[in-house]
């Protein structure tokens, strides 16, 4: 098995487009890492890279310790698996997956018995005969997949595999391919732009942006954690609510966003880390989840409060996602996420609080995260 190194990986396409602009991940032995962002932001290009299928402008990418650069996609000891499957229409199930073994001369009775495993694996055995044009998307996505299994590589890239599939099969590939990972204990790469899918697949998730990258975490840290404003509003469904706002110092240090404002509370090092930003722009992040209705819901020790208007209401089940604004803020709109429980009318009043330890600020200029 692989560990597989970034290290201030770089990518210039022609006409000097940037796409990745010097990378360091570490992907280690058995690990599910998966690369995050959104359309454009670099990831194909950064698997192309460790495939061997793009050329890398700078910096090193090493496997096992060994800078592969200059290895040709073959001599990686890596298979990928793509979006559109690339199965070959005139093979069948079989062919198909055995297509590489056979191009490396491997004995026939070894390809057979590895295919055959593969396809016990993935519930193809009966359909081993089979074209592809004769199957749904799903099996032939494990068709896909079945190829690369059969190659026993150091590691395995996916490159947004499942975005071609319907949402209840997406969802069911997505638990297959996470199991596949912990009976085959491989080292594993996927591409999505999806950060629902990353969140519930990775160990580690690497989320990039305009060919950087801009946190590497567990999905856990990613959401609690954020490291900048891009994250926290990348990472989480729905997405962090913002509150462009300054820092304003009166009687007291306070948030200030038109009617919005609220005194920063004494705690968590909040006063400290916020004063230098007096008279500068901040921006107040919280999450829809993160916010309580004061007058029916489980009151906490040390809140921020607010007064909101809710404009709509969706119910999704146990519970309803509510959007509302602040007073003289209407072309604002942020999310509240409440148990269904609490069933609010539109145009109705509701004073909302937050556990001040669920309380996010970002640098108004670099959006780093300050709180
Ligand atoms: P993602 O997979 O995150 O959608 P890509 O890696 O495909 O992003 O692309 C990253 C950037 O590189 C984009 O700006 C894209 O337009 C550019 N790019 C991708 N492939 C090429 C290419 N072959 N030639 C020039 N620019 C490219």
């Amino acid at each position: 098995m692989a560990t597989v190194q970034l290290n201030q990986l770089k990518k210039v396409y022609d006409k000097d487009v940037v796409a990745i602009k010097g990378a360091d991940v570490t992907i280690n032995d058995k690990e599910f890492v998966v690369l995050v962002g959104p359309s454009g932001c670099g990831k194909s290009t950064l698997l192309r890279m460790i495939a061997g299928l793009e050329e890398i402008s700078g910096g090193d990418l090493m496997i096992d310790g060994d800078r592969v650069n200059d290895l040709s996609p073959k001599d990686r000891d890596i298979a990928m698996v793509f979006q559109n499957y690339a199965l070959y229409p005139h093979m069948t199930v079989f062919e198909n997956m055995a297509f590489g073994l056979k191009l490396r001369k491997y004995p026939k009775a070894e390809i057979k018995a590895r295919v055959e495993e593969a396809a016990g694996f993935l519930g193809l055995t009966e359909y081993l005969e089979r074209r592809p044009k004769e199957m749904s998307g799903g099996q032939r996505q494990r068709v896909a997949i079945g190829r690369a299994l059969v190659r026993q590589p150091k590691v395995f890239l996916f490159d947004e595999p499942l975005s071609n599939l319907d949402a209840k099969l997406r969802v069911q590939m997505r638990i297959e391919i996470k199991r596949l990972h912990q009976q085959l204990q491989a080292t594993m790469i996927y591409v999505t732009h999806d950060q629902i899918e990353a969140m519930t697949m990775g160990d580690k998730i690497v989320v990039l942006k305009d060919g950087v990258v801009q946190q590497v975490d567990s999905p856990m840290n990613l959401f609690n954690n954020p490291s900048n404003k891009f994250v926290a509003g990348f990472i989480g469904s729905p997405s962090m609510n913002f509150l462009n706002g300054t820092i304003e110092q009166g009687n007291e240090l306070k948030f200030v966003a038109g009617s919005v404002s609220f005194g920063i509370p004494n705690e968590l090092q909040l006063r400290e880390k916020l004063s230098p930003f007096v008279g500068k722009p901040v921006t107040f992040g919280f999450r829809p989840e993160y916010l309580y209705d004061k007058s029916t819901e489980r009151q906490v020790q040390l809140s921020v409060d607010m007064n909101i208007t809710i404009d709509v209401t969706e119910p999704i089940g146990s519970e309803a996602f509510n959007y509302f604004h602040f007073a003289g803020m209407e072309d604002q709109t942020y999310c509240f996420r409440s148990s269904s429980a609490n069933q609010y009318q539109s145009g109705q009043k509701v004073e909302v609080g937050i556990d001040i330890n669920r309380l996010r600020f970002f640098d108004g200029e670099t959006e780093a995260r300050i709180a």
